[in-house]
């Protein structure tokens, strides 16, 4: 049954990590190491099942190794999940026999952040373990990923924009953003300094006032964003944003945001095509903040880290190169990009 799964995902290993007396259940899945070792955040979640648990590493394993391969990075994908309530089951000794496993792979899985997880649990990983990224900026951490990934988030858009309409010029388009966390309002503050009309819409009416008063945004409805007269639809919030009610809705030509999982399904991706719609796929958009923690591996460098997201914008343009050449949805051709990749540079790998 399990490895029924394992051959379904192509997974390489997994490993079920099991300490009693700290209350430890966790899952490391290593999807593949071809590019190099294997990164992926670590996630803690009150599942209902252990089944749920071992889906959801398989999945967001499998997605680290698309997102990682078409980032450029020579990194392989695997993904952790710690069964547990972040609001209750967190402990020191916890963290840090999870810490112990992650050393006993030797360096093949290299873990950081997730949902559910934050610095100071991984600074008791990294007293087990050198294989983690994402600590603290006093033991050569690079901090909080967000800015990066809006930068990111803001080449993607360059990419999109000059593929639709022929110009980058920001400023001469209208944008409706989803979401003002961490990567939104981060997003809206470099498009106003492009010269943008801004919509914006978040549950938080703090961050909703915020981003009105500081950056001339017009606050619309939860709802209403789905209907506003924009050209760019950015979903910075929660996945599965673009699904049957919505995208009848949409009157943007390009969808380009940080969110992760934006399209609710393949067949909404490929009804997004039908529509003529851009779509710049999320987790080559996105990959700022697994970019500036790659850096970490080899000693962090915010210059470096700068010059790494600018290289979302090529790797978009290959991708609308690709579905162009071949005739498949961006979604797909993102997947095509990562597989290649994954292939060409598996074999150019040395015989040991
Ligand atoms: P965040 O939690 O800081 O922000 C999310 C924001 O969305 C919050 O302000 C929240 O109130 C708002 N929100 C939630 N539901 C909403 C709804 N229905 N309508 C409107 N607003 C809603 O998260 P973040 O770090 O800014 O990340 C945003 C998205 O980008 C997530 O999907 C995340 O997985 C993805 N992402 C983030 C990073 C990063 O570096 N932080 C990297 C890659 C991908």
């Amino acid at each position: 049954m399990i490895f029924e799964h394992l051959d379904t995902y192509g997974h390489e290993q997994v490993v079920f990590c099991h300490n009693k007396d700290v209350g430890l259940k966790a899952i490391i899945a290593i999807h593949n190491t071809v590019l190099g070792p294997a990164l992926g955040g670590t996630r803690m979640w009150p599942y209902e099942s252990e089944q749920d648990a071992l889906n959801d590493v398989l999945r967001l394993s499998r997605g680290m190794t698309y997102k990682n391969a078409v980032a450029g990075l020579n990194i392989g994908g695997g993904k952790a999940v710690i069964i547990g309530d972040p609001a209750v089951d967190k402990s020191e000794a916890l963290f840090r026999a999870f810490g112990q496993f992650v050393e006993s792979l030797g360096g093949r899985y290299i873990t950081a952040e997730d949902v559910g997880i934050d610095v100071n649990d991984m600074e008791y990983v990294y007293r087990e373990t050198q294989f983690v990224t994402g600590v603290h900026q006093v033991h050569g951490g690079s901090g909080d990923p967000s800015p990066f990934t809006a930068y990111g988030t803001l080449q993607g858009l360059l990419a999109a924009l000059n593929r639709k309409f022929g110009n980058e010029d920001v400023g001469n388009y209208s944008y409706a953003v989803q979401g003002l966390g961490h990567v939104g309002i981060e997003f809206v503050k470099l498009l106003k300094e492009r010269g943008a009309k801004i919509f914006v819409t978040d549950i938080n009416k703090d961050r909703v006032e915020r981003a009105v008063s500081e950056y001339g945004a017009e606050a619309v409805g939860l709802d209403e964003i789905y209907d506003v007269d924009a050209d760019v639809y950015s979903p910075c919030a929660l996945g599965g944003t673009v699904n049957e009610k919505t995208l009848p809705r949409l009157k943007a030509k390009i969808i380009c945001g940080a969110a992760n999982n934006q399209l609710a399904n393949n067949a909404i991706g490929d009804e997004v095509e039908k529509r003529g719609i851009l779509y710049a796929p999320d987790y080559a958009v996105n990959a700022g903040g697994v970019m500036n923690v790659s850096l970490e591996i080899d000693g962090y460098n915010r210059e470096r880290a700068m010059r790494m997201m600018r290289t979302i914008y090529h790797n978009l343009t290959r991708i609308f190169e690709i579905a162009e050449r071949e005739g498949i949805p961006t979604y797909r051709a993102a997947d095509r990009l990562a597989e290649e990749r994954i292939e060409v540079i598996g074999k150019l790998k040395l015989p040991l």
